[in-house]
């Protein structure tokens, strides 16, 4: 029987023992803030928005909800952010993604200050990633290190496939499982014999924003499979990138969706809130 990772109860526990942290830091006299800033009213986004609203309450951070006009321009987003950069008492800042259309996403996340880029999508953060060096991580990939090692999973010298290269899942993924000394291959859209390529995986993660494109047939008995794919299916029931009936019958630990790396997400942000002023 494979272990189902169960990213629900580990990303509890580090919001626990966040929770604790900032207890302490209290007691010091430090208060955490994080603005939240949302564009628009997507229902999608709001649901994270008031997610991460929700999870700082929980923590004890205080969150600054900034909730702007669709039609605000890039010029004002730009104006804003520069402020809060400049707050002693905001700690982090993250802009809720995607923006309208006629607001450049990359100009923004080069806006906020690497010190305050709890996301970890800065170019500075993703450079401190590659090197080696401290900074903010990206952290639907900090989360699922955190599922592998919460889970007793080895990474060290394992084979590890990544399917998806995108900026905030797929390539600091694989930097992150070099750093815990895995062998990495990187897979997208252009690799060739991708199935014999995943067949390899001791640990394979399918980022790959596909639902159910990962059957039994790319996986090697035993392997280890964490499925960052959300997806809604034709009955609007939540799916990941993996077809968990087919995977599971082959892999030694899965994770499941719902309840597998989606919920690790928020507890490595609400993490990077809380490093944010450590
Ligand atoms: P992107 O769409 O940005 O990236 C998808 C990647 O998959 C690309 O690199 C693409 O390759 C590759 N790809 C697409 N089709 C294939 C294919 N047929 N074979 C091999 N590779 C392919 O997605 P994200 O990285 O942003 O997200 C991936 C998934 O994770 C999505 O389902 C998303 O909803 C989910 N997600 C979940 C989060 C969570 O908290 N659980 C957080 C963030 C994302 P190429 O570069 O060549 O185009």
């Amino acid at each position: 029987m494979a272990q189902v990772i169960d990213g629900k109860a580990i990303s509890a526990q580090i919001k626990e023992e966040l929770k604790e942290k900032v207890a302490k830091l209290k007691a010091e006299g430090k208060e955490i803030s994080l603005a939240v800033i949302q564009v628009g009213n997507d229902p999608a986004s709001s649901v994270y928005v008031n997610n991460k609203k929700k999870a700082c309450e929980f923590i004890g951070i205080r969150s600054l909800a900034y909730e702007l006009e669709e039609s605000i321009s890039e010029k004002e987003l730009v104006e804003l952010i520069e402020q809060l950069n400049e707050k002693e008492d905001v700690h982090g800042i993250l802009v809720q993604l995607p923006l309208p259309a006629h607001i450049d996403e990359d100009k923004i996340i080069k806006t906020i200050s690497p010190l305050k880029d709890v996301d970890g999508f800065h170019p500075q953060s993703v450079g401190a990633l590659c090197i080696g060096q401290k900074g903010f991580v990206s952290c639907t990939p900090a989360g699922i290190i955190q599922l592998l090692k919460r889970s007793g999973i080895e990474i060290a010298g394992k084979e590890c496939v990544v399917i998806g290269r995108s900026n905030i899942v797929g390539k600091p993924m694989g930097i992150l499982m070099l750093r815990e000394n895995a062998t990495v291959t990187i897979a997208h859209s252009k690799t060739k014999n991708l199935k014999e390529v995943c067949k390899r995986a001791d640990i394979l993660i399918a980022a790959v924003g596909k639902p159910k494109m990962i059957t039994g047939e790319y996986v090697k008995e035993g392997a280890v499979v964490i499925d960052v794919g959300i997806h809604r299916n034709e009955n609007n029931k939540l799916c990941g990138d993996v077809d968990y009936e087919d995977v599971y019958p082959h892999c030694s630990a899965i994770t499941p969706v719902p309840g597998g790396v989606g919920p690790m997400t928020i507890a490595m942000l609400m993490n990077n809130c809380v490093e944010s002023v450590q």
